[in-house]
């Protein structure tokens, strides 16, 4: 843990930064996750899937 919570440092439209660990080496996995201001993306640099709010 790093005192960092995941869902509130993603606000903007760059590539989708991983919460865990800071990569950008991430690939969307779906045009909308389960609401519509949400994303599913996964990470490879630490192979972890996270959502990004929009
Ligand atoms: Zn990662």
């Amino acid at each position: 843990m790093r005192g960092l919570d995941p869902s509130v440092d993603v606000a903007d439209d760059g590539p989708a930064e991983c919460p865990y660990c800071g990569s950008t080496e991430t690939e969307r996995e779906h045009p909308k996750g389960p609401s519509l201001c949400r994303s599913m993306h996964f990470c490879h640099g630490c192979e972890q899937p996270f959502e990004r709010f929009e």
